[in-house]
């Protein structure tokens, strides 16, 4: 048997669209649009080319969109300043510091300061909270778990009632996601599992998931023997594994791969996604989804 693909790199042009077109009927009824402001603090060239790209997606979805660069020398007293400027602008309904900050800089601290209301990125302890409770309590689920559910929603994967298992207990991937799928509601209602680094038997619990999501960051830790004949697989990890020449640029780009062996997993899984092109490219668009949202709220249409 070989799976379907869950192809991240489809599901997130449709979303696109979808945001797309609901910003431009908001611009008409409304007269405004969304707004998010990024906030760089330095030059690390991994976080410049992620505001980048967060900065290009909300440009073109018709967003404001505003890049802040602060230089590395900025005091903790001044970037909580910038934020409650940001916090206090009505013509931006989403702030995001890119991450890491430098050591002079307690970043809770900073992130603990953003409006909650304009904590798009979810991971305020309010919106934890919120995510917590459920239902019509949440506001902005993480960006990375959201995606993971509308991948499996989008897919038509039955979730009511399924086992799911979760293997990984980050903040930003294993927990929240483990919350969200079993809540009440579509692409949920599943009998959770989190396994981790304490976890002493990992096979036997992957073995029973109709559902397994992976996010440890360690390639191929899941074996096909572990994968149940038909199961949905999400591989969340990204894991530069060396070097190759990009076809397409001349250039030199990492090889990446997911924490599940997909080669074999393939044949056994009903549904897998790729690494790369399934749960990466979602997370940039859930991301803009949040900060729609958190216009709707505004308007009091969401
Ligand atoms: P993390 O290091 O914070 O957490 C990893 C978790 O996996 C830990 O809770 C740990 O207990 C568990 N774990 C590690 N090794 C294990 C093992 N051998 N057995 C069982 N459990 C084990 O990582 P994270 O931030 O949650 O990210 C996980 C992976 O997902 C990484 O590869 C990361 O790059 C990727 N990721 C991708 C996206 C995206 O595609 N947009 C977003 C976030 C994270």
């Amino acid at each position: 048997m070989t799976a379907k693909l869950i192809l991240g790199t489809e599901i997130q042009k449709l979303i696109f669209e979808e945001i797309k077109s609901e910003v431009a009927q908001i611009k008409e009824k409304h007269g405004v649009v969304p707004g998010l402001v990024t906030i760089l603090v330095g030059q690390n060239p991994a976080s410049i080319s992620y505001v980048t790209s967060k900065i290009e997606t909300a440009h073109k979805l018709g967003f404001k969109e505003v890049q802040d660069s602060q230089p590395v020398t900025i005091t903790e007293k001044e970037l909580l300043a910038l934020i409650d400027k940001y916090n206090k602008d009505d013509s931006i309904n989403g702030i995001l510091v890119q991450l890491p900050l430098p050591k002079h800089v307690d970043e809770k601290k900073v992130l603990n300061a953003i409006d909650p209301d304009k904590d798009v990125d979810g991971f305020h302890p309010v919106n934890v909270g919120r995510l917590m409770i459920g239902g019509s309590e949440v506001k902005f689920p993480p960006c990375t778990p959201a995606g993971i559910q509308e991948l499996i929603v989008r897919s038509g994967v039955d979730t009511n009632g399924a086992e799911v298992v979760v293997v990984g207990r980050s903040n930003i991937v294993g927990k929240p996601i483990a919350n969200m799928m079993l809540q009440k509601g579509k692409g949920a209602n599943s009998t959770v599992t989190i396994v981790h680094t304490a976890t002493k038997d990992l096979a036997s619990h992957c073995k029973r998931a109709d559902v397994l999501i992976v996010a440890a960051g360690v390639p191929g830790l899941v074996k096909p023997e572990w994968i149940k004949p038909g199961a949905c697989v999400i591989d969340v990890g990204v894991n530069r594994v060396g070097e190759k020449i990009s076809e397409k640029t001349g250039k030199k780009i990492a090889i990446l791969r997911g924490d599940v062996d997909f080669d074999a997993a393939k044949e056994i899984a009903g549904s897998i996604t790729p690494v790369p092109g399934g749960v990466g490219p979602m997370t940039i668009i859930m991301l803009m989804k949040n900060t729609l949202k958190s216009l709707k709220f505004k308007l009091g249409i969401a």
